[in-house]
């Protein structure tokens, strides 16, 4: 065998397998059958002295892998909020493996650049935010936020004098961070890669919808001196809600403060005229982050980090080497903006996805969806002992059983065993969570085909399942 024929084997091998997940997929069980010491076992096969020939090593990998895939790419799946990894996103995918582009400059990957700047200006124009904003591709919203917040960092200790890529972060001016307390668990992590402690979070308080109350922010950044970074949140992770963007940005600006805006999934709401209200304000902030890999379908991994001062942007991330040919003319170099050099040309997957779905489509999805989220609601909403406790905005539902009336332990425990026999139907793959202080069944309707019909089955799933817990 030539080793130009090797490729071509194996890979065809490989989409021959890649079809028939796809295929098969909607048939089999949502959870999948493989327990831990299986998929140990499968896999530790022992490293091999002699290499193995390439289709024996996908055909290796697949009855490896097969039984412990979870169905994220198929239309049932409710837990976390992740998307399904559009067709044509895949497809662009395999090319961007085979093609092999390192995305580090223009020099070496020219067409991975462009991609990049084309579907940059693609998603700022559908998510409506200025257009002189740089934008970098990221692995997903957790790095899309330390990117922006990085860049912000950088500017509210320039604009207090200070330069910290000169002299670092050790003697700079403390720069204080005011968020709502249900922030995402992303958001502490970053701050926390950024030389952020407990101590230097000012915590706002938030309504029962998870929305940070603007009132007690604007009293909070009353009472806080020098550099400031306001972090707020489109789409809660459990109740969907936004927050009161006009109002907090307006007291955040008055404050001198960068305001960030996680909206890993809700910056979507902007793209679909009936849910633009909710988001709306949001495009005055200073610094947006989204995900690519959730609402718009793009394979993994993929998020967007938004910068409306790219020179901020450019300060914090750029590398510099001299092998580092950058001209001029090149237009967009992607390692100015984010924490890598080399890395996937993620660019061509994003063009590829916006295509497909063009304007249109991504509208009618994101709107099914949330019509999905109703109708679910709207089915469960009067069954005695059913609680969807947020209202339902966008996507998302929190719903926990039990009577009020009962106690908390009780309660937990219905809600435990109810996500529990869900699970044994195998019909839907569902996961519970935590919010206020009890347990939910969290419900993300977040997959490209997810209709009406699978509402139904979901929600039919649900109902036996309070059936038979109750009794
Ligand atoms: C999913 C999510 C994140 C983290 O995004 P990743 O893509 O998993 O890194 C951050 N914030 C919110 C609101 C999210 O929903």
């Amino acid at each position: 065998m030539t080793k130009q024929n090797e490729f071509r084997d194996v890979a065809q091998r490989a989409l021959e397998h890649a079809v028939a997940w796809r295929t098969d997929g909607p048939k089999l069980p949502a959870i999948p059958p493989a327990t831990r010491d299986q998929l140990r076992a499968r896999f530790d096969i022992g490293l091999p002295e002699k290499g193995l020939a390439g289709t024996e090593v996908i055909e290796a990998l697949v009855s490896a892998a097969q039984d412990g895939l979870a169905t994220n790419t198929h239309s049932n799946f409710y837990s976390w909020v992740q998307g399904s990894s559009h067709p044509v996103g895949v497809a662009a995918d395999i090319l961007t493996s085979a093609w092999g582009q390192n995305a580090a400059i223009y020099q070496t990957a020219p067409a991975a650049a462009i991609a990049e700047e084309i579907a940059a200006k693609w998603l700022l124009e559908l998510l409506h935010l200025p257009a002189e904003c740089s934008l970098a591709f990221s692995t997903g919203a957790t790095m899309a936020s330390f990117i922006c917040l990085s860049a912000a960092r950088s500017e509210v200790l320039r604009q207090a004098g200070y330069d910290l890529e000169q002299n670092g972060l050790s003697g700079a001016p403390a720069v204080t961070v005011l968020l709502g307390d249900e922030a995402h668990a992303t958001i502490f992590a970053d701050l926390k890669y950024l030389g952020f402690g407990e101590r230097n979070l000012v915590r706002i308080a938030v309504d029962d919808q998870g929305r940070m109350l603007a009132a007690d922010l604007a009293k909070k950044l009353a009472l806080v001196a020098g550099p400031k970074i306001v972090i707020t949140q489109a789409g809660h992770i459990n109740s969907g809600a936004f927050d009161p963007f006009p109002e907090i940005i307006a007291a955040s600006k008055l404050a001198g403060a960068w305001v960030h805006v996680d909206g890993a999934f809700g910056l979507w709401a902007r793209a679909v005229p009936t849910l633009a209200p909710m988001a709306a304000g949001l495009e005055a902030a200073d610094s947006w982050t989204t995900d690519g890999h959730k609402w718009l379908q793009v394979p993994y991994d993929s998020g967007f980090a938004i910068v409306r001062h790219a020179e901020a942007h450019r300060r914090a991330m750029d590398v510099t080497a001299s092998y580092l040919t950058k001209h001029a003319d090149d237009g967009r170099n992607p390692s100015h903006f984010g924490p890598e050099l080399s890395r996937r040309s993620r660019g061509f997957a994003v063009w590829a996805v916006l295509q497909a779905l063009g304007r249109q489509g991504v509208q009618e999805m994101v709107a099914r969806h949330c019509r999905c989220a109703q109708h679910l609601a709207q089915r469960l909403r009067d069954v005695a002992g059913i609680r969807v406790l947020n209202q339902v905005v966008l996507n998302q539902l929190a719903i926990a059983f039990g009577e009020e009336s009962e106690s908390a332990e009780i309660r937990a425990q219905l809600t435990a065993s109810v996500i529990q026999a869900i699970r044994e139907e195998n019909l839907n793959f569902v996961l519970g969570a935590n919010w206020r202080n009890q347990p939910i069944l969290r419900i993300s309707v977040i997959s490209l085909y997810t209709d009406i019909p699978d509402m139904d089955i979901l929600a039919d799933s649900i109902l036996r399942a309070w059936k038979a817990v109750r009794s």
